[in-house]
């Protein structure tokens, strides 16, 4: 075992599964407005991520604070002020080299049962729905082809687990070795 980032509590897992699909503990961030696709990629992974738009960065850690959120931001300037405050900078400037920073600071780590569990966009479980609540709203040649649907809570949005996302869990166990 590593030891744990230095932006971490000594002697805290970065997750903790607690054994119902989709959960995880622990680790909850908030992204800051630079790293919007750093944020989705984490949701993908399954970690509650949330993404925030604004300049200011008083209400970024004043939120962070009060749900116990670990900061990403690219921000050289956003510093720990307070023992509870944890900001981990991420120094890579494209975002398709984001996660794999992450990974390789043990940032984050995979569970592959957490993996496609959140709306991409809300941050929100998926619910599972069945075959005939997705008929009509998924393309005719996906419904056809596949049996196991879910739904997006807030924004409705279909997931489904298909080619696209047979190849992202492919990509996702090649950058995690
Ligand atoms: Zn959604």
């Amino acid at each position: 075992m590593e030891p744990p980032h230095p932006c971490l509590p000594a002697g805290r897992p970065s997750f903790s599964p607690d054994g119902e699909r989709g959960r995880v503990k622990g680790m909850k961030f908030l992204a800051d407005r630079m790293l919007g696709k750093l944020a989705k990629e984490l949701r993908m992974l399954g970690y509650d991520t949330l993404y925030y738009r604004g300049e200011n960065t008083y209400p970024l850690i004043k939120l962070a604070r009060e749900e116990g959120r670990v900061i990403l931001t690219r921000n050289s300037k956003l510093i720990p002020r307070r023992p509870e405050d944890r900001i981990v900078r991420v120094m890579e400037d494209k975002p398709a080299l984001q996660l794999r920073e992450l990974i390789q600071k043990k940032v984050i780590s995979l569970n592959e049962e957490n993996l496609f569990s959140r709306c991409l966009l809300c941050n929100m479980f998926l619910d599972e729905i069945s075959r005939e609540e997705a008929e009509g709203k998924v393309p005719d040649f996906i419904f056809y082809q596949l049996k196991a649907f879910s739904r997006c809570p807030q924004c409705l949005r279909i997931y489904w687990q298909g080619s696209h996302q047979d190849h992202m869990k492919r990509k996702v166990e090649e950058l995690f070795g």
